[in-house]
């Protein structure tokens, strides 16, 4: 912490907004101090208060500021970006139309790439093609994705939560909610000082879990409603130091060979994990090689291994994905060097840290989006993103499989406000993979540019509800709508 008048007011304007620290065992935590002098704020308030700092809290945190409200993001970790960047997660999927043609995702999603693009952390969508390194050879579904530096993402959340005067908590643990009667009034916080109470008049869940609609007692489900079964975990892992030249060849002069056989993909690379199967060096159930070219053309994120019935829920599952995680990638890694052209130096970047977790629990909202609505192109009046990402279930038919459906009619579908708002409990709105849709819908929508949309849409929100004094449940939705559309958002 800075010892100067400056450091002074930013830790006394963060504990205005944390609030009066006390720890669990009932005594006081010990708080910001500054030369030993007590730097607490009596107000632990907040017009808005997002849980979790991934793509959805992030856009939700910035979205609210910059609509006037005073915001606290608290995230776990020590960044902001969720699975972008703890996860190692990318390319974000495609932000265009069915068609290709229409960048559909706009809003902050747009101005974060181009930010990203301007200081050379990402390449633009417009040209990154389906078919090639960037999509992993993958065709359908996959146009117009955006590359990007994870680094330059975290940077960037950084620097624009600052502008919008977002309050930012790291190593900072959503714990319970605050309960008036039913509404969210704010939560419990466990930090390194111990335990914190945030008062907020809006409370964002972007948990990924849904942490705080499920503890204060929103209805959710547990990933897929017929066989309680969630898609499964990745560890993603990026390699540095390989040769692009050689490892396009070798794929480019295979991909005719890509095949589907009994609901699993060969795709890129498949021919070298059967060389390597043969040879007794890969045991892995899976068939082929999720490779996608960084920003940098030496670098390649991996997207294979693959963890089924992970629940990160429970501490005990969660906490052996990671290790199971890290055997794979190992595995992974030596295939590479052993059998990819053009690896044979390449270099173990980093792993993720934090394996990735596709789904846990789906909320039930004034609306539950239904695949139907995604693959029927559905755009209901509340509409706050439309989007054209495909279901994507991984692992649905066994750990090899994969099932991919676009969308059958017109370009894109909508996602209603409804399905932030969730059902039985006041002053909370979600945002992020959580939100209240069916297994298979949030199949569709859990990429990273719907989800920040969706974090766009539930900070504006909240920032009006605190602004007109109205609960989400009963915010205008045409206000809201047409506030994102001033904003960037399009909406058709
Ligand atoms: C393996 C894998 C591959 C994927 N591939 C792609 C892809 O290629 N392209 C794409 O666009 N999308 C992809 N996705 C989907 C996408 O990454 C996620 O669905 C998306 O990041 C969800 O965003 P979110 O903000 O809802 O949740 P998350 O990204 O999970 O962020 C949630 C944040 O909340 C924090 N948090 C959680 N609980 C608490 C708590 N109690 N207190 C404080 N903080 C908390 C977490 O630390 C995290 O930072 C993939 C996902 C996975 C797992």
């Amino acid at each position: 912490m800075e010892c100067n008048r400056r450091g002074f007011l930013k830790s006394a304007s963060l504990a205005a907004v944390v609030g009066a620290a006390t720890a669990g065992n009932g005594q006081d935590a010990r708080s910001p101090s500054c030369n030993g002098q007590d730097v607490r704020s009596p107000s632990g308030d907040v017009d808005v208060l997002v849980a979790g700092g991934g793509p959805a809290g992030a856009c939700a945190a910035i979205a609210a500021a910059r609509n006037g409200a005073r915001v606290l993001v608290v995230e776990r970790g020590n960044c902001l970006g969720g699975m972008a960047t703890r996860g190692l997660v990318g390319p974000f999927m495609t932000c265009y139309d069915k068609t290709g043609s229409v960048q559909i995702i706009r809003g902050l999603f747009n101005e974060i790439v181009e930010r990203l693009v301007a200081r050379g952390g990402a390449i633009h969508p417009k040209d990154c093609r389906a078919g090639t390194a960037f999509t992993s050879w993958i065709k359908v579904g996959h146009d117009h994705c955006t590359p990007f530096e994870p680094e330059a993402l975290k940077l960037l959340l950084d620097e624009m939560c600052a502008e919008a005067g977002v309050k930012v908590l790291f190593h900072a643990d959503f714990v319970k909610p605050l309960m008036d009667g039913t509404r969210v009034a704010g939560a419990t916080l466990f930090t390194k000082a111990g335990f914190r109470d945030v008062r907020a008049k809006v409370v964002i869940d972007a948990t990924g879990d849904g942490d705080v609609a499920f503890r204060a007692g929103v209805p959710t489900e547990f990933g897929d409603p017929q066989g309680k079964r969630v898609q499964p975990a990745t560890m993603f892992f990026r390699i540095g130091n390989c040769d692009l030249k050689a490892i396009t060849a070798d794929i480019e002069a295979n991909k005719d060979n890509f095949y589907r056989k009994d609901g699993v993909n060969y795709r890129s690379l498949h021919w070298r994990v059967a060389e390597a199967r043969a040879a007794g060096d890969w045991n892995l159930k899976r068939v082929s090689i999720g490779l996608f070219r960084g920003v940098k053309e030496d670098e390649w994120f991996i997207n294979t291994s693959r963890i089924m019935g992970v629940n990160s829920t429970d501490p005990e599952s969660w906490s052996a994905a990671e290790s199971a995680g890290r055997a794979q990638v190992d595995q992974i890694f030596r295939f590479f060097k052993k059998y990819v052209p053009g690896c044979a130096d390449a270099r173990l970047l980093c792993t993720g840290s934090t394996v990735g977790v596709r789904e846990s629990r789906h909320i039930f909202g004034e609306y539950r989006l239904t695949v139907d609505d995604c693959l029927e192109g559905r755009v209901p009046a509340d509409s706050i993103l439309l989007a054209a990402n495909s279901v994507d279930i991984h692992g649905r038919f066994g750990p090899m499989s994969n099932q991919y459906v676009t969308v059958k009619n017109g370009n894109w579908y909508g996602v209603p406000y409804r399905c932030l708002v969730p059902k039985a409990v006041d002053g909370l709105l979600v945002a992020g993979r959580c939100l209240s849709a069916t297994s298979e819908a949030a199949g569709a929508v859990r990429v990273m540019p719907p989800v920040m949309a969706m974090g766009q849409a539930a900070g504006t929100a909240a920032a009006l509800c605190v602004k007109n004094t109205v609960a989400p449940r009963a915010l205008d939705a045409a206000t809201l709508v047409d506030t994102l559309k001033k904003q960037g958002a399009y909406l058709g």
